[in-house]
């Protein structure tokens, strides 16, 4: 069984207090817990500073390119369906060039998880407003302050048919790994987004910010519309399981024993459409 010192991979060059420490200390502490090894997991990072997540923690990795971790994942856990794969970045490559991305595997349902930090703003390029940065933030890049709303990462998903939909917080690695490992053994898309405070550029998403106001949901609402009314009243600083639903995932569907290596040849081509049709 796994230590956490087995999943420690590359020295981080993160900044102290980073948010991004805690979330990957829940992913390595859910990851042990759950009783896995190194090898049976892979992450799959886009780009930004939480893309360096796929180097960090010991496992199979693959550091793609900005907002494509989503689609790459996918095909990763599709030609290896014996793998826990886990795409994981932040909220500008995610929510901005990676949207259609995550909307698409929300509605596809497929096997993996998509672990978020979302951190209201470009870290990695020190400091812009970002897909998630609230209106009326000033960065560098809105120095007249952002005139847009931000998107809306957990409702998005529950309406765009995510059978797991989840929100932690980087201040509260316990709660944050309990998540985590529902996560990670849930069968179908489960999408986790997760507050983790850039302290050297945002100073208004704070620790503080959180702790003063996040709320805790203490079990998973009974529909998607429960889910979406109570996110909107509490302006999304809820924490906890908001939905889980079990549905046939998306390999299910294709059929369970389908072999992608037969894709090799071609025509086990007609395999493939035979089993798409039924
Ligand atoms: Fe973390 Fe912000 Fe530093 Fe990037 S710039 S490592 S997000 S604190
Ligand atoms: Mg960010």
């Amino acid at each position: 069984m796994a230590t956490m010192k087995d999943l420690r991979g590359d020295v981080s060059t993160w900044c102290p207090g980073c948010g991004h420490f805690s979330v990957m200390a829940g992913i390595q502490k859910a990851i042990v817990e759950l009783g896995y090894e190194p090898h049976e997991f892979a992450i799959i990072s886009g780009i930004g500073c939480s893309g360096k997540v796929s180097e960090y923690i010991r496992s199979n990795g693959f550091h793609t390119i900005h907002g494509r971790s989503v689609p790459v994942a996918q095909g990763v856990k599709m030609g290896n369906p014996d793998l826990k794969v886990i795409a994981s970045g932040g909220d500008g490559d995610g929510y901005g060039i990676g949207l259609g991305h995550f909307v698409h595997a929300s509605r596809r349902n497929i096997d993996m998880s998509y672990i978020v930090m979302d951190n209201n703003i470009y870290g990695l390029t020190k400091g812009q407003t970002s897909p998630r940065s609230s209106h009326g933030f000033e960065t560098k890049s809105a120095a007249q302050s952002n005139k847009e709303y931000p998107v809306d990462p957990i409702t998005t998903s529950i309406v765009n048919g995510a059978t797991f939909v989840a929100q932690g917080y980087a201040g509260n690695i316990k709660e944050l790994s309990n998540i985590l490992k529902r996560a990670i053994e849930h069968r179908g898309f489960s999408h986790v987004n997760i507050y983790s405070p850039c302290v050297t550029f945002n100073k208004v998403n704070t620790y503080d910010f959180y702790k003063e106001n996040l709320t805790t949901i203490e079990a998973p609402f009974e529909t998607r519309d429960e889910a979406i009314a109570s996110i909107r009243e509490h302006e999304g600083l809820v924490t906890g399981i908001l939905y889980e639903e079990s549905r046939d995932d998306f390999q299910t569907k294709l059929g369970t024993d389908f072999d992608m290596q037969s894709l090799e040849s071609g025509p086990m081509d007609e395999a493939l459409l035979k089993r798409v049709q039924k």
